[in-house]
């Protein structure tokens, strides 16, 4: 996207807000869950080698406010285009990603870590259904994609977000556990979120809806840890980052990637 035209939506969309009584109301923020069981697609491109840098952008003097920016489900077209607009602001946000063993995907994973955002594991086929069947289902999935990543990247992540979350409605409780005590065994800590910006609750969500979702959401958070997705649907997600992190930025927020020793955040159990 050409910088001119994100600037004129920026501020387009900025000055919408502004002038619009109500749209940031009462402090919202409990977690909310909300995940399509989509499956990641490939595509083509081009990139090179990675080690695992991540920068921080340094936020105004006062109480430190941390943000994370997390994407999942991809890596996708939608994924180039968020890493451009990262890359305009200078902020580092976790890409939970999925398997895609094309020249696109490893090119893509290679751009992240190279451009000094994180990588952690989302499963390789984002298959509820199959992967949530058993614990050898889990892992073998789950390997794969590790593989995959040590391959394209020459790093296993020590870090993963569940598909659905941790709280899922497709995994039982015993299997959960199970995967969790298997997580530890490993060192891999799982994130959830406590900021979800609904861009894919439908196709081609509103990005006003999506700016407000998250501005109303990470109200009163030290820690806000946000769930967006960039999967190849969600073009809208594109349109809104840029608003969001000129509001973030402006409010003090720290951006941050995450890593095994972040607090983060996870479901209660
Ligand atoms: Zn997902």
């Amino acid at each position: 996207m050409k910088d001119k035209v994100r600037l004129a939506m920026v501020v387009g969309i900025l000055a919408t807000l502004l002038v619009a009584p109500g749209l940031f109301p009462a402090p919202a923020g409990a977690p909310a869950p909300a995940e399509p069981a989509s499956l990641p697609e490939p595509g083509p491109a081009e990139a090179p080698p990675a080690a695992c840098c991540p920068h921080e952008h340094e936020a105004p003097a006062g109480p430190v406010k941390t943000a994370y920016l997390t994407f999942d489900d991809g890596p996708s077209e939608v994924t180039l285009d968020i890493l451009d607009i990262l890359g305009d602001f200078g902020v580092p946000a976790t890409f939970f990603v999925c398997g895609n063993h094309w020249d696109f995907g490893r090119n893509a994973y290679r751009r992240m870590l190279d451009e000094g955002h994180a990588i952690g594991n989302h499963s390789y086929t984002h298959n509820l259904t199959r992967i949530y069947a058993s614990a050898a289902a889990f892992w073998a999935d789950f390997d794969r994609l590790q593989h995959l990543l040590e391959e394209a990247t020459g790093d296993r992540p020590p870090i993963m977000r569940f598909p659905g979350g941790s709280n899922n409605r497709f995994a039982r409780r015993e299997l959960m556990d199970e995967l969790l005590a298997g997580l530890e065994e490993r060192g891999i800590r799982y994130f959830d979120w406590n900021v979800c910006s609904g861009d894919s609750a439908v196709l081609g969500q509103d990005p006003e809806v999506i700016i407000r979702r998250v501005l109303d959401g990470v109200r009163g958070l030290d820690e806000a840890v946000i769930l967006f997705h960039d999967s190849y649907s969600r073009a809208t997600t594109v349109t809104a980052l840029p608003v969001i992190l000129e509001a973030l930025l402006a409010d003090g927020f720290a951006f941050r990637t995450l890593g095994p020793d972040s607090t983060g955040v996870q479901f209660p159990r």
